[in-house]
């Protein structure tokens, strides 16, 4: 008569794991990816997080192997790989290494894919081919007055001067804020006039950069320090432009959002399936003596793991799945759209999904493996799932945020694309006629009377220039 198993796991078992994604050579780096994370970047985790340290030495680990430069050409120092690989880099670093510096290394792989996507021998010689020696470089986008409307920049401007540009950026977040190298950041153009669509995106040095890291302290992803940031009308030389004036809105669709969403979408199932291999590594030890049973063998347990992985594959395969579609349209990666072209933005709808789907399910898993190691996983030490927990938590508040994203996707199903109104310049005008309705002659006079004010030139954009 056969027996169950009774041997312990270490984690979730390989054959869980959906290959067929990858090819030979991605298997291989993957192997070497993770050996990075068990040696150098995983024995940091627990004290960048009880310390707020940001990760700089476990990001520097991931430069010789070429990491730092995932979808970057062989020939410039980079790994010149696709966004499936990309999206299983960053799944392993926040499974096997630590989340916060898999954030980190998402906003820096941001920030490089944006310079190529707009790249001059400038980018290339001074930024690009450095990061193999551990130039990091983030993405600055969020702006107080507007919170997770990170499009709309309301606080930040640019000017014209000679030789270049004055740029403000006011930043409410920005990971790796006071410890990266390099910003890509987005403000209004500098003749912008009020259209809030009129965005250009400035490479920022460290040295133009005012940050408060002593004032970031946060729920998990402790480690990615996205504190507030100022650049107080700093000069930026001409060839610092990224794109040209008025491209932001086109960057932002074709390499900010597409690469923070395959990579974040890595980044919470990494964390779903960090939960799971510590649920399964601890409920195979873990002994009830009374009963003669260990805790993996209650149904319950077994039900809450069985949920969790095909949750979890799911969140996974169709992030994999929306990467391939990215690849076909880019040659692997390899090739990028001119100005005035897209490629990667016509997936946007289907962007937002896997965002969405890998951020809601990493922030269940991680509370139901919790459930699953008892009390023992509620201490900080020694499973670290609390950690786990924490991190996982940001998934749902990062911009897009959840609420945000699954509004765009039922918005755009059932009122069309223009009716997401990114820059509030659509008039929804069956709601401006119902409320007009609602208003006496009187009332109806003092509008008008203000409106003809306006339109008679009062009014203005209000530039923060
Ligand atoms: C760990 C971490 C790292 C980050 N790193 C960066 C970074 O590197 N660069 C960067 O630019 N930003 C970064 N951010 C900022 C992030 O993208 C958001 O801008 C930020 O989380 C917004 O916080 P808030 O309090 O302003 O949210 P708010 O925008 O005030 O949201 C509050 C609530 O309102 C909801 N809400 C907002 N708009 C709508 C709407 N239209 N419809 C329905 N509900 C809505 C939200 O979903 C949320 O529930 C980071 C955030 C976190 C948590």
């Amino acid at each position: 008569m056969a027996a169950v198993a009774e041997e312990t796991k270490n984690g979730l078992d390989p054959m869980f794991d959906p290959v067929w994604f990858l090819n030979e050579e991605q298997i291989g780096l993957l192997a070497r990816l993770r050996e990075i994370c068990e040696t150098e970047i995983r024995p940091r985790a627990r004290h960048n997080d009880a310390t707020l340290t940001f990760p700089r030495e476990s990001l520097e680990a991931l430069g010789p192997d070429g990491f730092l430069g995932v979808m970057l050409p062989k020939e410039w120092g980079g790994l010149g790989q696709n966004h499936v690989f990309y999206a299983w880099v960053t799944e392993t670093i926040a499974r096997y290494g630590d989340a916060s510096c898999a954030m980190c290394y998402v906003m820096h792989t941001g920030a490089v894919e944006t310079l190529r996507l707009r790249q001059t021998d400038y980018f290339v010689e001074n930024y690009l081919k450095k990061v193999k020696d551990g130039l990091i470089g983030t993405l600055s986008y969020s702006d107080p007055e507007t919170g997770s409307h990170f499009w709309y920049p309301m606080a930040s401007g640019a000017r014209r001067v000679e030789g270049g540009f004055e740029v403000l950026k006011k930043a409410s977040w920005t990971t790796s804020g006071g410890f990266a190298d390099f910003y890509v950041c987005q403000t209004t153009s500098p003749d912008y006039g009020g259209d809030y669509s009129n965005l250009s995106v400035f490479l920022i040095d460290a040295s133009q950069i005012q940050a408060e890291p002593q004032e970031w302290d946060a729920l998990g992803l402790r480690g990615n320090q996205s504190g507030s940031l100022l650049v107080d009308w700093g000069f930026v030389p001409e060839q610092q432009l990224v794109g040209p004036i008025g491209d932001g809105a086109a960057s932002n669709d074709e390499s900010v959002d597409p690469n923070f969403l395959i990579g974040s979408s890595g980044v919470w199932s990494g964390i779903a399936l960090g939960a799971i291999d510590i649920a399964i590594s601890h409920t195979t030890r873990k002994t009830h003596k009374d009963v003669g049973l260990r805790v993996c063998d209650y149904p319950t347990i077994q039900d809450a793991v069985g949920e969790a992985i095909i949750e979890t594959n799911s969140a996974r395969a169709f992030t994999f799945s929306v990467a391939q579609a990215l690849d076909k349209v880019t040659d692997d990666a390899r090739r990028n759209p001119p100005v005035g072209e897209l490629a990667r933005a016509d997936y946007l709808p289907f962007l937002w999904q896997i965002k969405f789907r890998a951020a809601k399910n990493v922030a269940r898993v991680v509370d139901k493996m919790l459930h699953c190691t008892g009390g023992t996983g509620y201490k900080k030490k020694p499973l670290d799932i609390e950690r786990y927990l924490r991190d996982g938590k940001a998934g749902w508040v990062m911009g897009p945020t959840n609420e945000v994203l699954r509004q765009f996707v039922g918005k755009t199903a059932l009122l069309g694309y223009d009716s997401l109104d990114y820059w509030n310049q659509v008039v929804n005008t069956r709601a401006m006629e119902n409320e007009i309705k609602k208003l006496g002659p009187e009332e109806k006079r003092k509008l008008a009377e203000r409106l003809l004010g306006e339109a008679d030139g009062s009014s203005n954009g209000g530039s923060p220039a």
